[in-house]
């Protein structure tokens, strides 16, 4: 099933109707989800959740995603392959480089606010095209033409980092940029900053590997008891 019960789950804030009502999840109840999912993916045996012609009737009045995914564009980084979920699942905004601009922020408070979401992932992975693409323009003080260059720009706070940091391998800079886009957007985001402080919805970073599959945890705000789902050590 893609629902999980949660008897402990906090009341939100009165939801729009979006459709048939639904047992709510918890954040950590959300990322076991994505997590179990990817863990299919991974191993070859995917079951495609909800992608049959009777869900796809059952969802047509409304929807109820479990999870925000804030991705990188990046054709090898399909959020409901790697996820192994279906329709209705996850509410996807992707842009190059998981840059996020207002219109970003408005889908995911959309989805978090209205929808009643408790989970936003911002989703990167290894060899970044938008990573190397600003990393080039930082080192060589260019700016490419035309829009790319709000992508670009958009992605300089990561790079200034990277560079105080003495990280300077695209990977490396990529964990460091989702890592920045997290904080950015509980920066820039007083409702999605609300959500988090009430316990309703956490935000979680992740760095995808192009040819192994899996996804990585790299950094997490936001109530998440669940202990596999922190990599972060309890304090002793
Ligand atoms: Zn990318």
């Amino acid at each position: 099933m893609s629902r999980l019960g949660s008897p402990g789950a906090q009341p939100g804030p009165p939801r729009e109707s979006t459709g048939p009502a639904v047992t709510s999840i918890t954040p950590a109840q959300a990322l076991a989800e994505l997590s179990a999912g990817n863990r299919r993916f991974v191993t070859g045996i995917p079951r495609h959740p909800n992608q049959d012609a009777g869900h796809r009737a059952a969802v047509a009045d409304g929807q109820h995603p479990f999870a925000v995914i804030v991705g990188c564009s990046d054709s090898r980084l399909a959020a409901e392959i790697i996820f192994d979920r279906g329709l209705g699942d996850l509410f996807v905004v992707r842009t190059a480089g998981h840059t996020t601009g207002p219109e970003v922020l408005g889908s995911v408070e959309y989805a978090v606010t209205v929808l009643g979401t408790p989970l936003v992932v911002v989703l990167g992975h290894d060899s970044c095209g938008a990573v190397q693409a600003a990393k080039t323009a930082a080192e060589t003080d260019t700016s490419p033409a035309g829009h790319l260059r709000a992508v670009v720009d958009a992605m300089m706070p990561s790079l200034r980092r990277a560079e105080a940091a003495g990280v300077t391998d695209v990977d490396g800079i990529v964990d460091i940029h989702i890592a920045h886009t997290v904080e950015a957007m509980l920066g820039s985001s007083a409702v999605l900053a609300a959500e988090v402080a009430a316990g309703r919805c956490a935000v979680v970073g992740m760095s995808y590997r192009l040819a192994a599959g899996e996804v990585r945890t790299v950094t997490a705000a936001g109530d998440l008891p669940d202990p596999a789902a922190d990599p972060t050590p309890a304090a002793a």
